[in-house]
């Protein structure tokens, strides 16, 4: 029984790490792991304890009830900050120098430590910041 809960898991982060510039639901996740025997109700139990364990973040949107999950356990993305697109959802990586930068202007300006880890930052991507343009002229 641990064996195979213990591989479910895998199957799960595993998942989760090719998809982790994405949000999805448990039933999104659960219907793309349905060929590996994954249950839904699996598939929660596991989320739950990758999110107990930081490696996955919780994400609700404005005027959405559904519950996203995103995978935030890759080792490098434990040290720079995250841009998210409130339009398309997608997470963006900010590069190792501007997150530095920020980290001391903050420190500097706000006398404030940075969660580098735990910090989102909630915008709008340039794709679609380009495509609301286009779409005014
Ligand atoms: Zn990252
Ligand atoms: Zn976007």
């Amino acid at each position: 029984m641990k064996v195979y809960s213990t591989k479910q898991r895998k199957s799960l982060s595993d998942y989760l790490l090719s998809h982790r510039d994405e949000e999805m639901t448990a039933a999104e996740i659960a219907a793309a792991l349905r060929g590996e025997g994954i249950s839904l109700s699996a598939v929660y139990r596991n989320l739950a304890s990758l999110e107990e364990e930081g490696l996955v973040q919780r994400i609700t949107r404005a005027g959405d009830r559904k519950i996203f999950f995103r995978f935030s356990g890759a080792e490098e993305c434990r040290e720079h900050i995250h841009l998210r697109c409130r339009k398309c959802g997608k997470t963006f990586h900010m590069d190792a120098g501007t997150t530095d930068l920020l980290d001391e202007t903050v420190a500097e300006n706000c006398g404030f430590k940075m969660d580098r880890a735990e910090t989102v930052i909630n915008g709008v991507c340039g794709d679609c910041e380009k495509a609301e343009q286009t779409s005014k002229k």
